[in-house]
């Protein structure tokens, strides 16, 4: 069985013994750790990590908020190393919009319509942070006519998670769904042909207070297949399979 964490920030300072996290989680089975950057420095050390541990893959991104803080020469060179990397990376990512951290929408859209555009040109997926900016989100996704998208830690409505449901899209399932009843309802709600495991480690634990590891990936497997009613198995095949279809 294979478990699959499509959404790690190994990068983060707070994870002094990088090889033990990374080892912890292989051992459990969660052979692959798709690591975010989310500006030059962080994208860089992505690379690295990838370069060290066969488990880690790299998705380099552009974080609304680090995106703000950059003239649209700093922006051109982010999106260069990107394309640069375009053979070493399996996504672009951790991108999107963040109204709740900051008010700039239209330099927000601008600059995430331009990373839909780079992802489009060298063909890979679309990982998404949407937060209270879910629906502008999804119109400029939709309008830009991206198919391979996975939405990250969606907390919108419902009503949007079927809209990224019949848009094809996938929605990857944090480890706080032990215990976060809105994650429980989009698993219940949305087909395991589209749900992905993410840790966002190391954010987002299954207990609260903690940091969160990668090798988490099988509690939030396990919770998935009690809501679903499935072996565990199932679940982990599922999502393997989806990982597969997604970012191979
Ligand atoms: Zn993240």
């Amino acid at each position: 069985m294979i478990f699959v964490d499509v959404h790690a920030h190994l990068q983060d300072k707070r994870f002094e013994d990088k090889a033990k996290i990374v080892d912890d989680a292989v051992k459990k089975g969660v052979k692959i750790i798709i690591n975010n950057g989310l500006e030059l420095e962080s994208n860089r050390e992505t690379m690295e990590l990838a370069k060290k541990f066969p488990a880690v893959k790299a998705a380099l991104g552009l974080y609304p908020t680090e995106a703000l803080k950059l003239s649209e020469k700093e922006i051109d060179a982010q999106l260069s190393f990107i394309k640069k990397n375009k053979n070493k990376i399996v996504a672009v990512g951790e991108v999107g919009m963040d109204y709740l951290r900051s008010e700039e929408k239209e330099r927000q859209k601008n600059i995430f319509s331009r990373l839909i555009g780079l992802a489009q040109e060298i063909d890979k997926p679309l990982i998404v942070h949407s937060r209270k900016a879910e629906e502008d989100v999804i119109r400029l996704l939709e309008e830009k006519k991206a198919k391979k998208v996975v939405m990250h830690c969606f907390t919108g409505s419902m009503k949007l998670v079927k809209r990224i449901e019949k848009n094809r899209w996938l929605l990857s399932i944090p480890c706080t769904v032990v215990r976060d009843q809105h994650f429980q309802n989009i698993v219940k709600e949305v087909p395991i042909t589209q749900l992905l495991t993410e840790s966002d480690a190391p954010y987002l634990s299954p207990a609260p207070g903690q940091l969160n590891e990668p090798a988490n990936i099988i509690r939030s497997i396990e919770k998935i297949a009690a809501l679903k009613g499935m072996e565990r198995e199932e679940v982990a095949n599922n999502i393997f399979s989806n990982y597969k279809r997604l970012f191979e």
